[in-house]
């Protein structure tokens, strides 16, 4: 089974998708990773999507990516002693560590590293933005502001701090278990959630131990004034524009997804744009013109993948918006600005031989109108880099280790398919040939181009590059 797009579709499994019914229409529809969001799953829940996923990857014989999302640092006030409390502009309003139930001057904010962080000027939003502060008094334990818009707030409302740099890590405590029993299972990403700084990825990818890929997920104002360094320590990025939209203004989000996409595909790293991007399908079966035209915009812009969040996790219609979404990445790359603007956008390779061929491999496949590349990637690094010169002829990904095949599941262009290396230069042909044949992605009479690293079986040594005709019977000819 083959897809008829680049760009990666990701899914969010929720109570609308947990099913093994539901999961497999949505992979037939074109979910090639799903993301289990550590912020509603329990352990227990967690373990059994992971088994349910990898039993229809069996089934269908398709390596399936599964990213498994941590909560972060997500900072919520304290209760109150009636159900809400209304808070008006001009007003002043603490917040402090007492856990006494609140009231209209009061509220409990249980995070004491963060009263402590607070500084008068500094801004809070309360409910995704709905409510606005400004600290005007600040000591150890308490916070006085004056509240800019006010409107209802109840207990356990959402506190973000658009200016404040918070000394913690990025990892919780619930983090440190999630991540363990994560890891524990045959997952193949982690996304850390509201992180700050380069440091926090870092602290991240000890606990992984290098099994996992690590996704960072850009929605703080901090991470996108280090965006650079982020990049670098991250295997893959997110463009998380729902909580950045809220710690951020609002209109700066598209100019802020256009830049972090660029650096991120400079650096030949995935990057995922999420949230919202077709909103409207949560309670309907179409969307509005502008969330089509939202998907089409990171597609043209060459984003590895689009994700589904509330539309596949809680909606009325998950399958029908991995459906829409499929359909709007197949069309939007047979238009023909889409190649132009993809070109206009490549990066100069990097002086390394596996950047070095497969920038030869492009070019060598679109002036000869080859059919596909295949490169044999161990550990998934040539892939990657293949996908980074956006081919506009299809990249087969052919590895030896499952995982490897499992985590370019986000990767653009990459078509992967687990295949045990080969003893020579004649069966790496053949292999090659035969699997771009019976995935689909070549006739008989097509040519292919090959890369590979001699000796075989030397990960990070791409160094070989071979044009084969497919055969008759789809295999090796003499070219
Ligand atoms: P979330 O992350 O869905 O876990 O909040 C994505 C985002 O904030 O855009
Ligand atoms: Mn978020």
């Amino acid at each position: 089974m083959r897809r008829n797009r680049k760009v990666k579709i990701l899914a969010t499994l929720g109570p609308s998708s947990n099913d093994a019914e539901t999961i497999t229409a949505l992979f037939e529809a074109g979910a090639d990773i799903f993301r289990i969001n550590m912020s509603h799953a329990s352990h227990d829940l967690m373990r059994e999507l992971v088994r349910t996923i990898r039993g229809i990857e069996a089934e269908r014989g398709r390596p399936i990516g599964i990213l498994v999302d941590l909560q972060g640092p997500k900072l919520r006030v304290g209760k109150f002693k009636s159900e809400k409390v209304s808070l008006k502009a001009g007003q002043s309003f603490t917040l402090d560590g007492d856990a006494t139930p609140g009231d209209e001057t009061r509220v409990q904010l249980p995070h004491p590293e963060i009263l402590q962080a607070l500084e008068p000027g500094h801004k809070i939003l309360l409910d995704d933005g709905r409510v606005q502060l400004k600290v005007t008094e600040a000591t150890q334990d308490r916070a006085v502001t004056e509240v800019i818009t006010g409107t209802e707030l109840s207990a356990r409302k959402g506190v973000s701090l658009p200016d404040t740099t918070i000394s913690s890590g990025a990892l919780t405590p619930k983090d440190r278990k999630d991540l363990e029993a994560a890891l524990a299972e045959e997952i193949d990403w982690i996304a850390l959630s509201f992180i700050q700084r380069p440091e926090d990825v870092a602290e991240a990818r000890k606990i992984a131990r290098g099994k996992v890929g690590l996704m960072s997920k850009i929605e703080k104002p901090q991470a996108v004034e280090r965006i650079d360094e982020i990049i670098e320590l991250s295997d893959a990025i997110m463009v998380a524009r729902g909580d950045l939209g809220v710690e951020m203004p609002i209109e700066r989000v598209p100019g802020i997804q256009k830049q972090i996409i660029r650096a991120t595909r400079r650096a030949g790293k995935p990057v995922v744009v999420a949230t919202q991007m077709l909103e409207s399908m949560v309670s309907a079966a179409v969307p509005t013109r502008a969330e089509v035209s939202d998907v089409a915009t990171a597609v043209f812009e060459g984003a590895d993948a689009v994700m589904l969040s509330a539309e596949s996790a809680a909606g009325d219609y998950p399958v029908l918006a991995v459906e829409m979404m499929n359909s709007i990445a197949e069309t939007i790359e047979r238009d023909p600005n889409f190649s132009q603007i993809i070109n206009a956008q490549r990066a100069a390779p990097e002086a390394t031989g596996a950047d070095a061929i497969t920038a030869a491999a492009r070019q060598i496949a679109e002036t000869l109108n080859l059919a596909a590349i295949v490169c044999y990637t161990s550990s998934g690094s040539t892939g990657i880099r293949a996908s980074r010169e956006r081919p506009s002829v299809p990249v087969i990904a052919l590895s030896p280790v499952r995982e490897t095949a499992r985590r370019l599941s986000v990767v653009w262009g990459c078509h992967c398919v687990v295949s045990e290396d080969a003893k020579d230069i004649d069966e790496m042909v053949d292999r090659a040939c035969r699997i771009a044949f019976s995935e689909g992605f070549a006739s008989p009479g097509d040519r292919i181009i090959i890369t590979a690293g001699v000796p075989f079986g030397t990960p990070g040594a791409t160094n070989l590059l071979r044009i084969a005709y497919v055969g008759s019977d789809g295999q090796s000819g003499i070219f």
